[in-house]
């Protein structure tokens, strides 16, 4: 069984970019928000469920999930849901299992941007938090995802504090921006995770 390091970080902190510089090290990467669309693909039993209980609207011409829909149907709904929750959380928690536990390698790299939020810090054996300022993380986003600072500014306060994140960290790393370092601490943490794996 692989040693499980989850690596966590609010909106626009870095998970992906530092995730990246661990898979040049061939380390393998489960991503959370990968599986959360893999269990609600076309033709699997969820987007069926989910199609019986929404009707028809819920699934675009292409048989693909409408999120935007969904989105608005849950957040008006607390009722909608909870059943929603009730479906696809069991079938995340399976497949991340399954996906946590098919590699070979010494350990894997759990990206996962809600760890705390959803308590879920017990499943991995070590926590990684990617930390930057509310201020950077800010200014990331708003380029990114060409959104308003009100809307960025709703996602991080639907997000724990990044006091309560780095108070579940094992290990932090920090990326504030243009920071030249991240390639040589990536390589740190790696040889520390490969000498605990163990
Ligand atoms: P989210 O949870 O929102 O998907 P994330 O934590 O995975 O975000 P990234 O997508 O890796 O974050 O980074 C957010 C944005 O900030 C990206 O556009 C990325 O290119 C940029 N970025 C990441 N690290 C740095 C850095 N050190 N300096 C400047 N820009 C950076």
């Amino acid at each position: 069984m692989p040693y499980i390091v989850a690596l966590t970080g609010g909106i626009g902190s870095g998970k992906t970019t530092i995730a990246n510089e661990f898979a040049k090290f061939g380390v393998p990467i489960v991503d959370a928000d990968i599986i959360a669309r893999q269990v609600v693909e076309p033709n699997t039993p969820a987007i069926d469920a989910i199609k019986s209980h929404f009707g028809k609207k819920i699934i675009t011409l292409d048989g693909k999930l409408n999120r935007g829909l969904l989105r608005e149907i849950i957040f008006s709904d607390p009722n909608e849901k909870r059943w929603l929750n009730a479906l696809l959380h069991p079938l995340i928690q399976q497949e991340t299992q399954k996906q946590l536990h098919q590699s070979n390698y010494p350990y894997v790299l759990w990206v996962v941007p809600l760890l705390i939020e959803n308590n879920i810090s017990h499943l991995a054996n070590r926590v990684l938090v990617v930390d930057v300022t509310p201020e950077e993380q800010i200014q990331r986003t708003i380029k990114r995802d060409n959104i308003s600072l009100e809307q960025v500014n709703n996602i991080l306060k639907a997000q724990v504090s990044r006091e309560k994140r780095l108070s579940y960290a094992d290990d932090v790393i920090t990326n504030h921006t243009k920071d030249s370092t991240i390639q040589d601490k990536v390589a740190n943490l790696h040889n520390k995770y490969l000498s605990l794996a163990k």
